[in-house]
């Protein structure tokens, strides 16, 4: 069971909302400036190896915004099906203020604690 007031649901549905628009303009821009490496451009063996690795991280920035683009999407259904703010591992509450940092967080603390150790 979630321990949200119905106030405070709203105020994280909204987060959701601007966190949702801010990441889909983020994707967009990096998009465009995220043209593949041209390797027959003379621009020189270490140019060119800096070049693939700013792009290498470019993708790695852009699959978490793609990730937490599904987690606030999945957020924003549990908001609906009034299953918002309890853990998707152990059902208690996730918490206040940890969604008010995280809104699109999925589970409480220490699911999150021992998910991220096993990784
Ligand atoms: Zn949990």
């Amino acid at each position: 069971m979630a321990d949200l007031t119905a106030a405070q649901v709203c105020q994280l549905h909204d987060q959701l909302m601007v966190l949702r628009e801010e990441l889909n303009c983020l994707l967009a821009d990096s998009s465009a400036s995220s043209q593949p490496v041209e390797l027959d451009t003379p621009i020189g063996r270490l140019s060119r190896v800096a070049a693939l690795q700013q792009q290498a991280m470019a993708k790695a920035t852009r699959a978490g915004q793609q990730q937490r683009l599904t987690l606030i999407a999945t957020a924003l259904q549990a908001i609906r099906q009034e299953r918002y703010g309890e853990c998707r591992r152990c059902e208690e509450p996730i918490g206040y203020p940890r969604l008010k940092v995280r809104p699109e967080s999925p589970f409480c603390f220490d699911c999150q604690q021992q998910f991220e150790k096993k990784r």
